[in-house]
Parts: structure tokens; C-alpha cells; sequence
């Protein structure tokens, strides 16, 4: 049996048996990195040395007492997330040789918890994008077509846990990035409620939209993580103190009674057919589960990436001021003055999509548009999260799909901005909302690429979305599909 293709839960379970020792576990994921990764490009950095003396002190200091679930389980950080004496560079030239004097708490959070972290992984440049092309070090590939994108911004997150690199991985969403990578690599992938999940030493974004979730290889292991990380932090004050359900142990309820309402606007014209055609048969395998069906309206809708690549890049343009060659990162030298120096570091340092959504949201935010173009978006974006309170008056969930279409080739979509942000027209409306999402695999296209279903829940209900996430894994096998990383052993 290959270590590195098991869960969390089951390597949990040959941890606890003592059928296997975290050096060994470590060790195995380290050889595939090796092995695999120059054709994945998953990691911005592997933190080998680190990993192999963490599993080496947990062999040698466990006792007889019981492990926690996440004790000496290999998992992977996107590197937009602080990681102390460890470099961090959101994808980007102007945080190249950032080394972060502290840790993220979602970092601390599953330390704490016994993990042992791989590495960081690769990702569009800040988060922006939908494909990890616009990384400023390499583009990551889609294990299921080495010749395509494993989707954006987390590719590197879902692409390591998609070719079996990590055992799971924390991503983050501001408009999809967890969802639609995921189901671009054939993984679970939860955005959770904004505010379910500390974001102290997180690199901004949106502020108002960005938040921290797990890339797994099953539904329980979302759960699992989701656990280790949600909950209150007195270093954010936009996490909420709510308090956290046990998430695992709603897994199991049957769907009986639960309503799912189908959001019409979600199965937009232009759809790939195979993407529809699965998520049609999910609905189905979900009634015959025992779910209630129901028709709902998000009317809405269509307004939401206007007003999303309004509100993220406005924010976007605010957060990135600081990196001026002063307090982080690339300093370009030989600079006349203080303003050429900053001007220089940061022509150089941002690439075109991260100088794109400066202009645009400065040009948002600024006097004289201020009113037409940023209040207007935020007015639009109250309307979209108003449709879904109406929503969920009706039903427990919505079942929807991740993306329009699934992983489309390197280069395809690079030099059209606007295609690319189309592609997240059915992720981006909950990220606006705020509400919890996950995509869960529910099959493939003609060309054996997966899809994704999308579950979004009411606020702080991500028990319900992993309950039938659970329950639609548990009654079908997409899940256990392995990529075929092109033939690679
Ligand atoms: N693709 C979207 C963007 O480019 C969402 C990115 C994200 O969620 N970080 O902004």
C-alpha cells in the first residue's frame, strides 16, 4: 500500500496502530515529492530538513497515551499564509527572500494539533487569479492533464493533494479559489463562513472577502480540518465567537428531510454538457439519498462578477500599498529618490494582473467614481447576499456547479483578463455573501477530467454543507479516482 495516497483518517489510523512511524510517512511523501513534483510544480518550497526532525522528535517522544487526528499527518500551506523563518512570497517577485517573523494562528492552530507541514505551495500572484498561471515562479500543473491548469488561486494547495504530494492542504477563497481548484483536481475544497476561521497572518487580499479553508482528499478530512482551525481569535477581530460545532460527527446523518434548493441561475447557457449532465445526476443521487428537491431563484446573480472585480481589486489596491520597498521583500538599489525607489520596486515587483487590479481599484475608489462604481458594487453585493438569506428561507442548501467548464489548457485563457474572470461567475456570488461553500467530486468529463459539485450553506453552517458533501461521497466513487499525472509512476 503507497502511504501517500491514503486520507488523513486512514493514515490516522495506521499512526495509531503504530503500523507505521511519522518518519516513515514523512519520508514516503518526501520521495514523491522528489519524484513527482518538477512535473507538478506544486511547491514554492519544501521544507524537508523541518519535516523529517518534527517526525523524528514525534517518534521518539509519543508514549502510550492516544494520538489527536492530525498528529504527524503531512499537510502543505499556501504560501500567501505566514509561516515563521519560513519564506513566504504569495507568488510574488516583491515578497522574494520575505521571511515572516511569526506564524499565521492557522499555523499555530495545526501545530498545535501535531501536523507536520511539507512545504508552501504555489499560487496566482496575491490570489488573484483562476488558474496559478499568474504565479511569478512557475505555473503548477493539473495531475489529471499535465497540459492543463489545476484552476486558482490555490492550485498548488489542490494540485499537491490531487497528485498525492500532502495528505491535505489549507488554501484560501476570496472568490473561489479553494472551490474551483478543487473541482478543476478532482479534491474537496470548504470556503468557510467569513469569520469561522482566524486570518492573523494571513497576506491580504479583499479583506472583506478573503478566508482560510481546507483542499482534502475526502469530505471527512475537510471536516477534520475545518476543526482544527475554526473558532475565535483575539488577533482578528473579524473572527466570529461562535461557538464550533463537532463537525465529524454530523457526517453521518442521512440527508431524510434536508430540502436542497437548485438555484436556476446556476446552470448558465454556454455550460460544458458534461459538467451539466453531472451535476444533473448529483441532484438525483441527492433525492434519491432521501433530500427534498426544490427549485429556488437567486435572481441577482449575473451582477455578481461586476461587482466582485469591483470590491476585490478597491481592497486589493488598499492592502497592496504597503509593499513599497521599505517594510517587505525586493528593494530595487540605484535609485535616484525615495519616490523613484518606491516606484521602481513596485513596477518590478507586481506582475500585469496584480498592477491590473491596483489601476482598477484605485481608479474604483477614487473621487468622482467612488460613488458610481464602489457604492454601487456594494449596494449589488447586499442584493446577492439577500438573495441567498431568501434562499435558504426555503431550503438547508444549495446544489449548484463549481465552474462552468472544467480545467482548460495552460495559455488558454492568459492574455484575456475577462475571460478568466467569467470562469468565476458561480463562485463568486457566495464569497460576496460571505457564506460557507464546498465542492465535492462528482465526476468527469469526456476527457476524464473531474468536476465539482458545489454545496452552499447558510452562515456558520458549513455542518450542513459537510453532511451532504458526506453523504453524496459516501454513495458514489469519484472520490477514489486517482489522477493519472500522465503516466508518471
Ligand atoms: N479568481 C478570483 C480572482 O482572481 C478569485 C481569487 C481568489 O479567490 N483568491 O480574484
Amino acid at each position: 500500500m503507497d502511504l501517500h495516497s491514503l486520507t488523513i483518517h486512514e493514515l490516522h489510523e495506521l499512526l495509531s496502530r503504530r503500523e507505521v512511524s511519522a518518519a516513515e510517512v514523512v519520508t514516503a511523501y518526501l520521495r514523491r515529492i522528489d519524484q513527482i513534483d518538477p512535473a507538478v510544480q506544486s511547491y514554492l518550497a519544501v521544507m524537508a530538513e523541518q519535516a523529517m526532525e518534527n517526525a523524528g522528535r514525534f517518534d521518539s517522544a509519543r508514549g502510550d497515551s492516544s494520538l489527536s487526528l492530525l498528529d504527524a499527518i503531512p499537510l502543505a500551506i499556501k504560501d500567501v499564509i505566514c509561516t515563521k523563518g519560513v519564506r513566504t512570497t504569495c507568488g510574488s517577485r516583491i515578497l522574494e527572500g520575505f521571511v515572516p517573523p511569526y506564524d499565521g494562528t492557522v499555523v499555530e492552530q495545526l501545530q498545535k494539533a501535531g501536523a507536520i507541514f511539507l512545504g508552501k505551495t504555489n499560487m496566482d500572484e496575491f490570489a488573484m487569479g483562476s488558474s496559478t498561471e499568474n504565479s511569478a515562479y512557475s505555473a503548477t500543473r493539473n495531475p489529471w492533464d499535465l497540459e492543463r491548469v489545476p484552476g486558482g488561486s490555490s492550485g498548488g494547495s489542490a494540485a499537491a493533494v490531487a497528485a498525492d504530494l500532502c495528505a491535505g492542504s489549507l488554501g484560501t477563497d476570496t472568490g473561489g479559489s479553494i472551490r474551483q481548484p478543487a473541482s478543476f483536481c478532482g479534491v474537496v475544497g470548504l470556503k468557510p463562513t467569513y469569520g469561522r476561521v482566524s486570518r492573523f497572518g494571513l497576506v491580504a487580499f479583499a479583506s472583506s472577502l478573503d478566508q482560510i479553508g481546507p483542499i482534502t482528499k475526502d469530505v471527512e478530512d475537510a471536516a477534520i480540518l475545518l476543526q482544527a482551525i475554526a473558532g475565535h481569535d483575539l488577533r482578528d477581530s473579524t473572527s466570529v465567537e461562535a461557538p464550533v460545532p463537532d463537525y465529524r460527527s454530523s457526517l453521518k446523518e442521512p440527508l431524510n428531510g434536508l430540502r436542497l434548493g437548485i438555484p436556476k441561475e446556476y446552470f448558465i447557457e454556454g455550460m460544458h454538457p458534461d459538467v451539466a449532465s453531472a451535476v444533473q445526476r448529483a441532484i438525483v443521487t441527492c433525492r434519491e439519498l432521501g433530500a427534498e428537491i426544490i427549485d429556488v431563484s437567486l435572481p441577482h446573480t449575473g451582477y455578481g462578477v461586476a461587482a466582485y472585480y469591483i470590491i476585490a481589486p478597491a481592497e486589493a489596491s488598499s492592502n497592496l500599498a504597503r509593499y513599497d520597498g521599505v517594510k517587505y521583500g525586493m528593494r530595487v538599489s540605484g535609485s535616484r529618490d525615495l519616490l523613484s525607489m518606491y516606484s521602481q520596486s513596485r513596477s518590478r515587483g507586481f506582475g500585469p494582473e496584480v498592477k491590473r487590479r491596483i489601476m482598477l481599484g484605485t481608479y474604483v475608489l477614487s473621487a468622482g467614481y467612488y460613488d458610481a462604481y464602489y457604492k454601487k458594487a456594494s449596494q449589488v453585493r447586499t442584493l446577492i447576499r439577500q438573495d441567498f438569506l431568501d434562499a435558504f428561507e426555503k431550503c438547508d442548501a444549495l446544489l449548484a456547479p463549481v465552474a462552468p467548464n472544467p480545467a482548460f489548457k495552460i495559455g488558454e485563457k492568459a492574455d484575456d483578463p475577462l475571460q478568466m474572470y467569467l470562469s468565476d461567475v458561480l463562485t463568486l456570488p457566495a464569497s460576496l455573501a460571505g457564506i460557507p461553500g464546498i465542492s465535492v467530486p462528482c465526476g468527469f468529463t469526456g476527457k476524464n477530467l473531474p468536476i465539482g459539485l458545489q454545496i452552499l450553506g447558510p452562515h456558520f453552517r458549513e455542518d450542513v454543507i459537510l453532511r451532504v458533501a458526506y453523504q453524496f461521497e459516501q454513495a458514489t466513487e469519484y472520490h477514489k479516482a486517482r489522477a493519472p499525472l500522465n503516466g508518471l509512476p
